[in-house]
């Protein structure tokens, strides 16, 4: 930002002051996406809701859903921090996120046996529509895979972003949609984006989103994904910042111990 550049006159102190406040407030907000607390981007106890790693089961299982993790329950202060961060512009939120969408990126990695470990991890992120990513100004899901992608790099893992996969043009977000509409939506409408340096040999791809619901999307990407980036049998996996409870008020909602149960 240009300071001190050209004359500015002198506003009055007041103004000044509330205009420095209102400044810093955009630029270092000093309150909890999740729950308001003054203190931090996002409080401890909102990253706590953040760090419950566990499998994400739709009720009704799509068929290809692949092995996914959410690092915690799409309710309670998750809900409105996710929001803050996808639709109101607060992208300071990348970084708790991404790190605790890298939580969820080692929980389901783990599930690997063990010589796919210390494989190459490429983080896919599933692209939103064109449509959403002009009306935000921004690619939330890239920054969440980038932010991710660091965290892990930063704990020895090979990880990095990976933008294989992308929406043509003229696809609707799936937004508001129920399941079946979901499906009708997406069906076909991921496109492989082929690498330059041709496909991932030896690596493991891992889908990565903000939040899983029905699983319809992620069943999707990770169809055309396997489709178009046929180089093997290896299964796509996936990992989300946050998993949609079955039944909104339970914190978690869980089927069986570790799992979360998503909305259908
Ligand atoms: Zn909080």
């Amino acid at each position: 930002m240009a300071a001190g550049g050209g004359r500015v006159g002198r506003p009055a102190a007041g103004a000044l002051v509330a205009g420095w406040t209102a400044l810093a407030d955009l630029v270092l907000p000093r309150t909890c996406a999740g729950c308001a607390v003054p203190g931090d981007v996002l409080c401890p106890d909102c990253r706590g809701r953040l760090a419950e790693p566990r499998l994400a089961e739709p009720r009704r299982h799509p068929d290809g859903f692949p092995p996914t993790v959410a690092a915690g329950a799409y309710s309670g202060p998750v809900r409105p921090a996710v929001l803050a961060f996808k639709e109101h512009g607060r992208a300071e939120l990348a970084t708790p996120l991404g790190r605790a969408l890298a939580l969820a990126v080692t929980g389901v990695l783990a599930g690997l046996p063990g010589a796919g470990r210390g494989r190459p991890v490429l983080l896919v992120p599933v692209p939103s529509s064109t449509a959403a990513v002009q009306r935000r100004g921004r690619d939330h899901v890239g920054e969440l895979a980038r932010a991710a992608a660091t965290e892990l790099r930063a704990a020895g893992l090979a990880a990095r972003p990976a933008a294989l996969l992308r929406r043509p043009r003229g696809t609707r977000d799936s937004a508001g949609l129920d399941a079946a509409a979901r499906r009708a939506n997406l069906a076909g409408r991921f496109a492989v984006r082929a690498p330059r340096d041709g496909p991932p040999v030896g690596a493991v791809l891992v889908l990565v989103d903000d939040v899983v619901s029905s699983g319809a999307t992620l069943t999707e990407a990770a169809r055309a994904l396997a489709a178009g980036l046929s180089s093997g049998n290896e299964p796509v996996l996936a990992a989300v910042v946050a998993a949609t409870p079955r039944r909104s008020g339970h914190r978690v909602a869980a089927r069986s111990p570790g799992t979360f149960t998503v909305r259908t």
